[in-house]
């Protein structure tokens, strides 16, 4: 039984205490005090499903025993070194997480760092470095981070403030083919959108790039997925123009997607450039970029240091989480539970006409909101009245998207057919309440 502070108190704290700035979901305050496997628990005992994940970071379950073994077991044994001396953890992780990577890619080298942000700022870095461009393009509704250099790579209003950041970044067209100037409807949407890359590198760069940025199901922007055929033609444009493709693979990787380990293996092509957090962690902070010796081999000029990244705490709890991954036919399940997901959100979408577009791989689905088929309009308020009804009725969901009318399901990929039928059952009522 919990027996910490109350939720009310807590609001009261982070309210006195803490960044006004921060959000929360739904309009009673829920607090987390618990969590095992696929549910997570208030201070009342209250069970819900989760379908968020912790932001699509707990991957294997909330608090897995394996995980928390490995996790205890180094907190016993040594805690923290950094990489100025040798600890087996880090070095382990590197080799483990390599062998993960395609065969044939040559992505045979690892950076740790604690957070997604830092991970893709030094592949930023990365990128300068080795192509000795500066210009950088990301995608329009593209989330990449908080720091200040991601701030700029990331492409979505709700999340800039008005100061300067990232010099020499351009933002490409979003390949959204439900609210995009290409639909679903047209079968070269995906030459069209890896065309404006081709423009942007023509008209408003020197002609040689550093980078090119993408995540293959946008997260934050609420799960779009990138056209079969896009990358594959974006990737020949950039390395046209002398620059390095990255993977943003922050939320799709470790089996995600389903089909593949990771998302970028969907698409036929292999990144110069990797980068991965949140599930690898699976909500102990960990990330990294994984590249090649020979992009490696430009930042030998400088020292890189980062105090945690790659900590032997850490590094052991990401080890156990790779290893439950294989051991429990983790990537499978996410295929099988997606695929049932989806069948059930497209009947539901034929039952509800403000159920605009259902999108997404394996469990990193989107469910789009909209007041009228034709028109498109985002029905937010309606979007909310549903994460609170199934609030209510024990199911987590995310929201997101820059109109904040898209459901992000994200579940740990360990939940089970009961779950998604459960997960369907809630959002039916709660949407027939509409
Ligand atoms: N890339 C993607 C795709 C993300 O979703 C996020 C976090 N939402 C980040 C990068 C940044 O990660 P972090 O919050 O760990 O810095």
């Amino acid at each position: 039984k919990y027996e910490g502070p109350s939720t009310a108190e807590v609001v009261s704290l982070r309210r006195q205490y803490m960044n006004p700035g921060i959000f929360a979901y739904y309009k009673k305050p829920l607090m987390l005090v618990e969590g095992n496997g696929q549910y997570v628990y208030d201070e009342e005992g209250k069970q819900y499903l989760d379908t968020f994940a912790g932001i699509v970071t707990i991957s294997v379950g909330h608090c897995h025993p394996k995980v928390v073994a490995a996790g205890q077991k180094q907190l016993e044994t040594i805690m923290h070194t950094t990489t100025i001396y040798y600890n087996p953890e880090v070095a382990l992780l590197a080799k483990e997480l390599i062998s993960k990577m395609p065969e044939g890619s040559g992505l045979n080298r690892v950076y740790f760092t604690n957070s997604g942000s830092e991970a893709n700022d030094l592949a930023v870095l990365m990128s300068r470095m080795y192509t000795g461009a500066y210009d950088m393009i990301s995608l329009r509704n593209g989330y990449h981070g908080m720091s200040e250099g991601m701030r700029g790579l990331t492409a979505l209003k709700n999340w800039k403030f008005a100061v300067p950041q990232a010099f020499g970044v351009h933002h490409a067209l979003n390949p959204n083919r439900y609210r995009g100037p290409f639909g679903y409807d047209d079968p070269d949407s995906a030459h069209k959108y890896a065309n404006d890359v081709k423009d942007l590198i023509d008209h408003a760069t020197p002609g040689k790039i550093a980078c090119y940025i993408a995540e293959c199901i946008q997260g934050v922007g609420g799960t779009v997925v990138l056209p079969d055929g896009y990358l594959k033609e974006v990737y020949k444009h950039v390395r046209d123009a002398g620059g390095l493709c990255i993977a943003d693979e922050v939320q799709t990787g470790f089996g995600r997607t389903g089909t593949h380990y990771w998302g970028f293996e969907g698409h036929g092509v292999i990144p110069d450039i990797v980068v991965v957090a949140k599930g690898m962690g699976n909500g102990t902070p960990i990330a990294a970029v994984i590249t090649r010796e020979d992009v490696a081999m430009t930042m030998k000029t400088g020292l890189h240091f980062n105090t945690y990244g790659g900590n032997p705490v850490s590094c052991a709890i990401a080890r156990a989480v790779l290893k439950i991954i294989d051991e429990e036919n983790i990537q499978q399940n996410a295929y099988e539970r997606g695929e049932q997901y989806m069948e059930g959100l497209l009947k539901l979408q034929k039952k509800y006409d403000f159920i605009g577009d259902v999108r997404g791989k394996g469990l990193m689905i989107g469910l789009e909101m909209v007041k009228d088929r034709v028109t498109k309009e985002p029905a937010v308020e309606e979007t909310l009245q549903v994460m609170e009804r199934c609030r209510d009725m024990g199911l987590l969901i995310g929201r997101g998207g820059l109109l904040g009318n898209v459901f992000r399901i994200k579940p740990p990929m360990c939940i089970s057919e009961a779950d998604v039928v459960f997960a369907l059952d809630v959002m039916d009522r709660a949407f027939g309440e509409l």
